[in-house]
Formats: C-alpha cells, sequence, structure tokens
C-alpha cells in the first residue's frame, strides 16, 4: 500500500496509553468566571508532543479550537523583551515568583512592578508596553508573531474576547492599579483590550505544542525553520515559565515534574522539554489552582513514567570522541611511491586523527579537552574531524579556541576536516583561524597530513615534487625489472606532458595505454552513491612520480572505467598497446617482467585497499 507506514510507534502507543489512562478522570471544573468559557465541553481531551526534529505525535482532541488564555503570558514577554529590550522591561515587571493566585493584585508595594510576567498583573504589564509602542498595529503585529510560533495564521475568538472585555472587573482594576504606579504610563484600556484579545487567540493543542518546540529548540520553529524569538530571549522565558508557569502550584510543580510549563483557564497546558520536545494537553476541566486536571496528570506520568523532568538529565559521558586513533591506521587515497612510503613508514604516528561528534557544548569541549591533553608528545599533527559535530554554541567556543591554541603553542599542526557547516574557521574573536588549515574532505586532510610529514623527513634532494623525477629506469615499477629490460621498454615509450586541468583518460575510451607518472599529479574520480542515496564524485585515488595508472584496461583490454584528470602539469610516459604488442613477438621476456611487476603493483594496491577497509571496521 503506498505511503503506509509501519503501525506501532512506541511514542504513539505511549500518547495512547496516556490518553486511556486519563480519559474518564471526573475531577475538577470547567471554568466559568468568563461566560463563554463555560461552554466548554469536559471530555475534550488531546495530548501532542512535538520534537525538535520536527515530528509530532498525536491523540484525542488535538486540531480542536480553544482559547490561549494565559498560555499567551510567556509569548508576549518575550515579545515584549524583542520590541523594547531587556533592561527597560527590567523596569516594568519583576521576574520573581509570586506564590499567588494568576488575578492576584500582586505588585511590589514601593515600585508598584508586577512580580513577574506570568500572573495578570506582570501579562497586562506587557502587553501595556507593546501597545504604546505601536497602538495602531499592535493586535496585527501580535497574530503575525503567533502565526511565526504556531507555524499558521491564529485567530481572535471574538466570542471570548468580548465576554472577558465586559466582565474582566478585576483585571481592569489592575490595568488602572498599573496606571497609578507608572508601569503603564498612558490610558490602561487600550492595553486591557490588546491583552483580553491576546487571551481569546484559538489555538488547537497542535498549535501550543509546536509553540512549545519553537521554545525547545532556543526560539527556532523546527517545523517552518523560522526564528520568532533569539535563543537569548527563549532562555528567560523558560526560566520564568519554570518558577511561575503553574500558577501557585509552580514551586509543588518544579519539584513534582521539573519541566517548565504555563497553563491557561481555557484547558491548554503547554511543557517544553529544553532541546528536545514541547507537550501540549488540552482538557479544560481544572483543578483548584486552575490547571487542567488531565494536563498536570500527563505531564507528571511523561516525568516520573518516561524520565522527563529537567533535573533527571543523563550526562552523555564520552559520546563527543567518536574515535581516536593513530595515523598509521589510516592512509589517504593518494598512492605513494615506494620512495615516499619509506619516507612516511617510521613517522606515520605522528598524526592523530579525532573525530568530533554532537554538539560542541561545555560538556562536548570538556571531553575533547580531556582527549586532547592525553596527545602523546610524539603526536605533531593533529586532524580534527568536524563532520557529525551537530552545533557549537558560541558561548563554549571560546573555550575550545583556548584549548586549540594551547595545542598548536606546542608545535601541533592541526588540520580541520570537515567543518565547513559550522562557523568554526570563522569565529569572531577566533585566534585559531588563522594558525589552522582547514579540509572540506578528510582524505584532503590526510593527503596533507602525509604531504607535511613527506616535506619534515625527506632527504633535501628529493623532497615533494621532486620525488621520483628523473630518467624512466628510475621509475618504481620498473625496478623490479633487470636493467636490459628497462632499457627496451624505455626505447619504446613516449613521454607526454599534460596541462593542469586536462582529461588523460576518459570513461568508455579503449584502454590502450599504460602511463607511468614522472610528475604531476592525477586523479580518478568517480561517481559514488552515497547512503542518503545522492551520487557525488569522489577522489578513488591520486597517483603522483614513481607510480603507475590505466594497467587494467591496458592489460586486459578492456574499456575505460573512470575518468583520470591531471590536477597540476605533469608528464607520464607512455606505452601503446601497438608497442607492446610488438614486444610480444620481438621480446617476449621484457612483456613477461612488465606483467610481472603489474601485477606485484596491483597486488600491493589491493593489499594496502584491504587493510583500510578492515581497520575501518574497526574505527
Ligand atoms: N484571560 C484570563 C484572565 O485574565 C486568563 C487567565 C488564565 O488563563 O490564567 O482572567
Amino acid at each position: 500500500m503506498a505511503g503506509a507506514e509501519r503501525q506501532h510507534n512506541v511514542i504513539q502507543d505511549l500518547l495512547a496509553d496516556l490518553h486511556a489512562s486519563f480519559k474518564d478522570v471526573r475531577e475538577g471544573r470547567v471554568a466559568d468566571y468568563i461566560p463563554e468559557l463555560a461552554k466548554a465541553c469536559p471530555d475534550d481531551f488531546g495530548i501532542v508532543i512535538a520534537t525538535s526534529g520536527g515530528r509530532l505525535y498525536e491523540i484525542g482532541d488535538t486540531r480542536k479550537e480553544f482559547t490561549i488564555q494565559s498560555i499567551s503570558k510567556p509569548f508576549i514577554y518575550a515579545l515584549a523583551l524583542k520590541m523594547l529590550s531587556l533592561d527597560f522591561m527590567a523596569t516594568k515587571i519583576d521576574v520573581e515568583p509570586s506564590g499567588e493566585a494568576f488575578n492576584a493584585i500582586s505588585l511590589d508595594p514601593e515600585s508598584g512592578k508586577p512580580r513577574n510576567p506570568m500572573i495578570n498583573a506582570g501579562a497586562i504589564a506587557a502587553s501595556a508596553q507593546i501597545c504604546d509602542a505601536d497602538p495602531a498595529g499592535a493586535v496585527e503585529l501580535l497574530l503575525d508573531y503567533f502565526a511565526e510560533l504556531a507555524g499558521r495564521r491564529l485567530t481572535i475568538n471574538d466570542a471570548v474576547y468580548l465576554s472577558e472585555k465586559v466582565t474582566g472587573h478585576r483585571n481592569r482594576a489592575i490595568g488602572h492599579l498599573l496606571r497609578n504606579f507608572n508601569i503603564i504610563e498612558s490610558d490602561p484600556e487600550p492595553a486591557l483590550d490588546l491583552y483580553f484579545q491576546q487571551c481569546a487567540i484559538s489555538v488547537t493543542c497542535k498549535d501550543l505544542a509546536v509553540m512549545a518546540a519553537t521554545l525547545a529548540c532556543q526560539g527556532r520553529n523546527p517545523f517552518t525553520g523560522g526564528q520568532p524569538l533569539s535563543k537569548d530571549i527563549t532562555v528567560r522565558v523558560l526560566a520564568l515559565m519554570g518558577t511561575c508557569g503553574m500558577y501557585d502550584f509552580a514551586g509543588q510543580w518544579l519539584h513534582d515534574v521539573g519541566i517548565p510549563a504555563k497553563s491557561g483557564v481555557a484547558g491548554g497546558v503547554m511543557a517544553v522539554i529544553p532541546g528536545r520536545l514541547g507537550i501540549a494537553t488540552y482538557s479544560p476541566p481544572l483543578d483548584a489552582f486552575g490547571n487542567s486536571v488531565r494536563g498536570v496528570a500527563v505531564c507528571r506520568q511523561l516525568s516520573v513514567g518516561v524520565g522527563l523532568s529537567l533535573f533527571n538529565q543523563y550526562f552523555q559521558k564520552d559520546a563527543t570522541i567518536r574515535r581516536s586513533y593513530k595515523g598509521s591506521q589510516r592512509q589517504s587515497r593518494r598512492w605513494r611511491s615506494d620512495q615516499e612510503l619509506r619516507i612516511l613508514a617510521p613517522h606515520r604516528d605522528e598524526v592523530r586523527i579525532i573525530h568530533v561528534q554532537g554538539v560542541l557544548d561545555f560538556g562536548g569541549i570538556e571531553q575533547l579537552a580531556a582527549e586532547l591533553v592525553q596527545l602523546g608528545s610524539d603526536v605533531r599533527i593533529l586532524i580534527l574531524d568536524l563532520a557529525h559535530v551537530t552545533e557549537c554554541p558560541l558561548e563554549s567556543s571560546g573555550l575550545l579556541d583556548r584549548q586549540l591554541c594551547a595545542i598548536e603553542d606546542q608545535g601541533v599542526e592541526i588540520l580541520l576536516s570537515r567543518a565547513g557547516r559550522l562557523p568554526l574557521v570563522s569565529m569572531p574573536g577566533w585566534k585559531i583561524s588563522e594558525r589552522v588549515e582547514a579540509y572540506e574532505h578528510l582524505d584532503s586532510a590526510l593527503e596533507a597530513a602525509e604531504d607535511l610529514l613527506i616535506a619534515r623527513y625527506a632527504e633535501p634532494a628529493d623532497d615533494g615534487e621532486g620525488l621520483g623525477l628523473g630518467a624512466l629506469e628510475e621509475h618504481g615499477l620498473l625496478q623490479l625489472l633487470d636493467e636490459e629490460h628497462r632499457r627496451i621498454l624505455a626505447e619504446r615509450m613516449t613521454l607526454r606532458s599534460f596541462a593542469a586541468g586536462e582529461c588523460v583518460i576518459r570513461r568508455g575510451e579503449p584502454g590502450d595505454e599504460l602511463f607511468l607518472v614522472r610528475s604531476g599529479r592525477f586523479d580518478i574520480a568517480i561517481d559514488v552513491r552515497t547512503g542518503d542515496g545522492l551520487s557525488r564524485a569522489t577522489r578513488l585515488a591520486t597517483f603522483g612520480p614513481g607510480l603507475c595508472f590505466g594497467e587494467i584496461g591496458f592489460v586486459a583490454g578492456t574499456p575505460r572505467s573512470a575518468d583520470i584528470i591531471a590536477t597540476r602539469p605533469g608528464a607520464c610516459w607512455v606505452l601503446h598497446r601497438d608497442a607492446f604488442e610488438a614486444l610480444r613477438c620481438s621480446h617476449p621476456d621484457v612483456v613477461i617482467a612488465l606483467l610481472t611487476a603489474l601485477t606485484c603493483d596491483i597486488g600491493a594496491k589491493l593489499t594496502q585497499t584491504s587493510v583500510q577497509l578492515t581497520l575501518m571496521e574497526h574505527y
């Protein structure tokens, strides 16, 4: 069946169990102090979990609309912070838990400041600041903002709005009291009107879960990718939800459940597990504190039953170091001449390769630092592969910079591999940026490390490019042949030059030539289908001086299986099939010697490839 999905996702099953466990609970009363709210159906019950990965799990009445009520408060306070700054808002509203009911007239006796933005006094004060900043456009501004938070356009339930507007005398009194203390600096009525409208915004349980997930993701909506709130503001709002979000049950809530949350009198509860989940429930009957009875029960069960309390976090012990191994365990795909291999062999373990993964926050950097300080004094080159690092938060990145600088100061050359997606190399204030080389592929970093070793340990006469330069008779492949055979072969080969970027061998062409590299660099690239199903041009191997290529097609007489490109100017000695065939008749012993040398060469390449593959299983 097209599009059919497997049943029994355990998370979905968990929601079904929770729903079944609490749907028959009959405690609590639907709020009726706003007459319109009394019309809610006490049996309505929905639960939604929205993850930071952008996945949704839901059960029950999750698409039925109800009014957001007090759950608007954290968002409105966040909007006020965004529009008017933290310092300004600190002059208007405190951030102390009040331990009083939502509608308490709880103001500081001297300054008149509301205790916090989660009680009505604080919320009305926050709405007033937004209203003052843009009196005419405030409602539209609010709806635009909520659209970003929920990922869809929300509307105001006029019946509930008007119902509260005509009966909200207590809130009106709070507004005027705030005016008296100059917390609200102009006529409080427009601010109260905005407050009544914001409380009457219609949401579904699913909307609340998406909004909660947005808070869980540091202000980024994981379903739309939009960023309605900054990380800084989100952190503050979550702290306030933690200490003041559940009316005067907040202390007990944090103790028992341990999840920042906010409830509303229409029956919604929104809870946030930072970094991970948004949870929303909808069930209108309320307990004596004004919190949804079933909502509290669901969150309590999630906290205790599946360990979601904020105070029950697991330290990801040593999860940051994905792998750490010595240079001798992994070679680049650049084939090296015997001469280069001899230089590299005793020094390969001066290279260390460390693959890092996950979030490089404080915990991640601590683990990386512990690994780095353990590096032996013989390590001279460090390849830091960051392909699996998901984030490097700005707050902790300075520590990483310092640690890398310290390692570099000790004479370790640092090569960053696959750091592309991270702002590491361009991090503001980073000192290490000027001191490290960054590579797009791990293989290029490995090759660079090998080049560094060769440059460091080669005799002055045979450094880098010069390796293998000289007469054909000195070429690595021909060293198994005796002098006479080498001479005969040399007479039949021609030296051909290639410009950088020139295609030497094209896929599908007949394999009529054998190439012995004299100078330059020659890459074989093929399209490899990777795990994600996409096809990527991948470097299979690179050949430099002293090596040969094109031998498979040449010996088997088959068409070329891949392109070979000169990546820098170079030259090869070329043996054409015609010359080779002529040799079969005139000098069969030379042909046998050459084929023997090629067999050894292919065998050596195969051995190295098998060793690398086997080692990779242990990484
Ligand atoms: N509009 C409601 C009021 O101010 C919101 C109360 C709440 O949800 O806590 O009375």
